[in-house]
C-alpha cells in the first residue's frame, strides 16, 4: 500500500535544519522557540566563556530568536 510506503520513508528520513548560530544545515540539534541550534553550537555555547569575543557573536545570533522585532 502506498500510504504505508510513504510513512516508512518519512520515518527514516533525516531532516536537516538551518542552525541559527552557524547558519549551516545540520541534522542534529535542539529547538529553541521556533529556531534550531545544532549540537556543535550548543556545546560551543555552553563552553564559551562570557569574556570570550565569540560569546558576543552567540548573543547576537540568539537575539534573532528572542527579539525578532528588535532586529538591528
Ligand atoms: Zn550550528
Amino acid at each position: 500500500m502506498e500510504v504505508e510506503g510513504l510513512s516508512s520513508f518519512l520515518a527514516h528520513k533525516h531532516y536537516v535544519e538551518t542552525c541559527v548560530i552557524c547558519e549551516n544545515l545540520k541534522p542534529k540539534g535542539i529547538h529553541l522557540y521556533t529556531s534550531f541550534i545544532c549540537t556543535e553550537c550548543e556545546n560551543d555555547l555552553i563552553q564559551t566563556d562570557t569574556n570570550d569575543p565569540k560569546y558576543k557573536y552567540f548573543l547576537k545570533q540568539l537575539r534573532k530568536i528572542t527579539n525578532p522585532e528588535i532586529f538591528s
